[in-house]
């Protein structure tokens, strides 16, 4: 059984964490002389996710707080699955979610000399050897979790003999996989990751940034921690997964402690798991892949540039992250705190307008055939210096479908026959008669309105109606692709255990209408957020917004209707 999701948290900033504790701790030891430098370090090998926002956060939020700086580091050591676009959009989100780099963007292919010249001096120190094993055979003799690991036959091959043949490899002598270079450090280590790890291979393959220069390159684990040094990185922060490779970070960092400036501290945080949702770049590329989804910046993906297109803002993410706080413990978030923290932003900067989305006709039969009238709706409930806009009123409206029943259910306070609601910001009208076509189907309603009823007036005052609905003048209204999205994901948890994911999907988290707008949404520029009256907050979408044919999407609804449904 899963851990139940933290559903809601508290509200208040959380101003502290383990990690500050340990920067205030090295601060008042004098331990980096009040110096705190963080680094973001993405592998350019597909696009960023909302679990990436949190390290951003957490590197860009700690460096600023301490009046540090936080590097923005490509970790391009894998030249096979990366490519300059994911370098590109990887700049584009850090920008957007408010992080500013400054001078500090730094690939680690820019260390490739120096990482081979301490390949070198780790070989003449005995610390490093060339192994002829093929990749299998290492495998073989790698051992288990209970059992150590055997010794190669090459490990004690001569400094000179190790040294000739990395020099070799490096100039391109021989094939992928002939040789690499390991680590030297204890085959019966209880960590298998100090078991002689290889910290070289051989890839004859073109670099994005260093072209053809190399067909040797650095791994991960040997080629972090000495970025993270040359840059004199302080706090090195990372995922719990990383935790066991501890080890082998300082390890390689002591061997060098007279070649590099420092020895950051590498200190592990528990992943952002959210539910309903996947987060790995591997999967995500999947479902890009196999058409499940619009592409990488769809806005049903946790893809900063998905969430981005959904409609959610950089401060409603960098909320989310401070409220979620920092741990060493992992734990799953449910996504609905997520689209709280995006209610409450949209909430306050959102303009508020009126769209109908699934539309019924209604006629105001005592309304005068020729008659249009203004009435004024407020841009925001609470924000009056945002002042009213006007919406045209006349005989013919269109009401939202679900704002009539034939015949009401218990507590069904909108319109149904013989009824009373208000047209916000107009009159109360009374359902007088119903049309249907031949099949039954109801083509519009009729209501006679009261004169005396009109919002802002004194007769307004006299007569309380229950129902409060929206609705747009047929004359005066502009039309909108709207697509309503909703979560990817019919399951909280669709990628744990022996799950296929892809058998998990919502098939109703993409709906395309066409909607009837006020007319000045027409004129939406991409980009542009608003709260359509009792229907959610929405987006004018980003790519597919044209001049005059604007496209919302929907980014959240007004409340919450998953945890109703979910558990049922
Ligand atoms: P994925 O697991 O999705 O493929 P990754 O870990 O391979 O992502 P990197 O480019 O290596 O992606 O990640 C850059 C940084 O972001 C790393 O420091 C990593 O620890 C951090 N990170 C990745 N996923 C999460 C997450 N879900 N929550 C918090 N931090 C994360
Ligand atoms: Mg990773």
């Amino acid at each position: 059984m899963k851990d139940k999701p933290v559903t809601s948290l508290p509200n208040e900033v959380v101003v502290s964490n383990f990690i500050r504790s340990i920067i205030d701790e090295d601060n008042r030891a004098g331990k980096w002389g009040q110096r705190v430098e963080t680094r973001f370090p993405p592998e350019p090998n597909g696009y960023l996710h909302i679990g990436h926002a949190k390290s951003i956060c957490l590197n860009f939020g700690i460096a600023h707080d301490y009046n540090g700086v936080c590097h923005l580091r490509f970790d391009d050591t894998n030249p096979e699955k990366e490519a300059q676009e994911y370098v590109d959009a990887i700049c584009e989100n850090v920008a957007w979610l408010g992080f500013d780099w400054g001078q500090n963007l730094h690939y680690s292919s820019d260390y490739f000399d120096q990482l081979y010249a301490f390949a070198e001096y780790l070989i003449a120190q005995g610390k490093a050897y060339v192994e002829s094993l093929s990749a299998d055979e290492i495998r073989e003799r790698r051992g288990t979790l209970t059992s150590p690991g055997q010794n190669s036959p090459y490990r004690d091959r001569p400094v000179d003999e190790s040294l000739d043949l990395f020099r070799r490899m490096k100039a391109g002598e021989f094939p992928d996989g002939k040789y690499v270079l390991r680590a030297k450090i204890d085959m019966s280590s209880p960590n298998m990751n100090m078991r002689d790890p290889v910290i070289y291979r051989i890839r004859h393959i073109h670099h994005q940034r260093t072209g053809d220069k190399w067909c040797i390159y650095p791994m991960y684990d040997y080629t972090h921690c000495i970025s993270d040094a040359i840059e004199r990185i302080t706090h090195s922060l990372c995922t719990l997964e990383f935790e066991d490779h501890r080890p082998l970070y300082d390890w390689v960092l002591d061997q060098l402690v007279d070649n590099v400036p420092c020895h950051p501290q590498q200190i592990e945080f528990a992943r952002l798991n959210l539910t309903y949702t996947v987060m790995s770049k591997r999967k995500m590329i999947e479902l890009v892949e196999s058409g499940l989804v619009d592409g990488w910046d769809d806005p049903r993906l946790s893809t900063l540039a998905g969430v981005r297109r959904r409609g959610y803002t950089p401060k409603s993410i960098r909320q989310f992250i401070e409220r979620i706080g920092v741990s060493k413990a992992d734990s799953w978030i449910d996504v609905s705190v997520l689209e709280d923290c995006l209610r409450e932003d949209l909430n306050e900067s959102a303009p508020r307008r009126v769209v109908v989305l699934k539309p019924l006709k209604l006629i105001i039969d005592n309304y005068p055939e020729d008659q249009e009238e203004d009435c004024f709706a407020p841009n925001h409930p609470k924000k009056p210096e945002w002042e009213s806009r006007i919406v045209p009123l006349s005989k013919t409206i269109y009401i939202e479908r679900d704002d009539f029943m034939e015949e009401p259910a218990k507590g069904y306070f909108r319109l149904s026959p013989g009824a009373e609601v208000r047209l916000r910001y107009a009159y109360i009208v009374k359902c007088v008669a119903v049309d249907k076509n031949a099949a039954g189907d109801i083509e519009a309603i009729h209501c006679t309105y009261d004169a005396d009823t009109k919002s802002g007036t004194e007769g307004a005052k006299k007569r309380k109606v229950k129902g409060n609905i929206h609705w747009l003048s047929a004359k005066h209204v502009g039309q909108a692709e709207v697509r309503l999205y909703d979560r990817l994901f019919v399951d909280p948890y669709p990628d744990t255990g022996d799950k296929d994911y892809k058998t998990l999907l919502n098939p109703e988290s993409k709906e395309v209408i066409v909607a009837y707008v006020e007319q000045s949404l027409s004129h939406a520029e991409p980009g542009q957020s608003f709260q359509f009256e009792r229907n959610g907050y929405f987006i004018a979408d980003h790519t597919d917004t044209k001049p005059g044919k604007p496209v919302f999407n929907r980014a959240v609804t007004l409340r919450d209707s998953w945890e109703k449904i979910t558990s049922v």
